[in-house]
């Protein structure tokens, strides 16, 4: 019977499939990385989402492992060339949660225009501060796509729905939508990015492409960590290059740094803590996915 570490959170009916499947299943979903590279060396697979790190020490100790289940979208805690040198497969499940960011996205760029956060703290706060939250309309405006893969051309098809414009940059694929990069960010009102982790992608947004853009203009980060340099972004807010931004991933997270700190406490700043893909329905279909990857690979 083979047997599969679960190292992060799934749902609880994937963990009931996979045992139904008759793999011996070890839900260690709190494993720390020192208990991990204990045990790892007895298991022919292992799911992890974005806590676990697979890096090569780790790997050269998983002298059983098939399958590595990323539950998610980016590999990018993971070696993958690595572990695929030692013949392990890499896996992950990278439609399950596109309609999850696509949404969220979606919903922090209404939240900018609106400033529906703000309004709710102010009323909370026992404020009635209607004249000051005269917000726009994402009607008619331009919407500046970066990276044009699943989850930027959903987000493309929902804000045409709402009369947006919709420009793309992404130099690996062929679109009408697709501008270059310096066009995009001179016309975009808003600025949405969906791009993976790679060191092309590292501070792809820095002080030089803020000084291209749009006085004025929104910013939507939802890709991963560190593709916008927090530095540049704290100095076009408060500069007023940049009216608002939305944030769900940070180069740290949790984050503790002192910029990072300043970043998200600026009133113009919406801040949620890495929850692109934390939807019922996007964990439902990740679960599937893991369980058809378990089957394929360790049955
Ligand atoms: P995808 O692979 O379908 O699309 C990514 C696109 O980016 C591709 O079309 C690729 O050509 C393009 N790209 C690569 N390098 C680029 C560059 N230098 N400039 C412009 N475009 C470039 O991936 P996806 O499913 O759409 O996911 C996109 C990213 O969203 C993931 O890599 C992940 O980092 C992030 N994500 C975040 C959350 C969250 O919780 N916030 C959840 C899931 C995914």
């Amino acid at each position: 019977m083979a047997k599969l570490l679960i190292c992060d959170p799934v749902a609880p009916s994937a963990v009931t499939a996979l045992k139904e499947l008759g793999i011996e299943v070890d839900v260690r979903d709190d494993i720390t990385p020192d208990e991990l590279a204990e045990v790892i060396s007895d298991y022919e697979g292992m799911v992890v989402r974005s806590r676990t790190k697979v890096r090569a020490a780790l790997i050269d100790k998983a002298t059983r492992m098939k399958v590595i289940i990323r539950g998610g979208v980016g590999l990018d805690n993971i070696d993958v060339a690595y572990a695929e040198g030692k013949g392990i497969k890499v896996c992950n499940t990278p439609k399950a949660s596109t309609n999850a960011v696509a949404e969220l996205a979606l919903g922090l760029m209404f939240a900018l225009a609106r400033r529906t956060p703000y309004a709710d703290r102010s009323m909370k706060a026992g404020r009635w501060e209607k004249k000051a939250l005269k917000g726009t309309e994402l009607a008619d405006k331009t919407l500046g796509i970066i990276g044009y893969g699943r989850i930027g051309r959903e987000l493309g098809r929902k804000a045409r729905a709402l009369g947006m414009r919709v420009i793309a940059y992404d130099p690996y694929i062929t679109h009408e939508d697709i501008v270059p990069l310096d066009e995009l960010l001179k016309e975009a009102d808003y600025i949405s990015l969906h791009v993976p982790a790679t060191p092309e992608t590292l501070n792809m947004l820095d002080a030089a492409a803020f000084a291209k853009m749009k006085e004025g203009v929104y910013l939507v980060q939802a890709a991963r960590g560190g593709v916008v340099n927090e530095q540049a972004l704290y100095e076009a807010l408060t500069s007023g290059k940049v009216a608002g931004a939305a944030l769900d991933v940070y180069t740290e997270e949790p984050p503790k740094s002192t910029l990072l700190q300043k970043l998200i406490a600026l009133p113009q700043v919406i801040a949620t803590p890495h929850i692109g893909a934390a939807t019922r329905e996007a964990q439902q279909r990740i679960g599937d996915e893991i369980v058809a990857l378990a089957k394929t690979y360790l049955t």
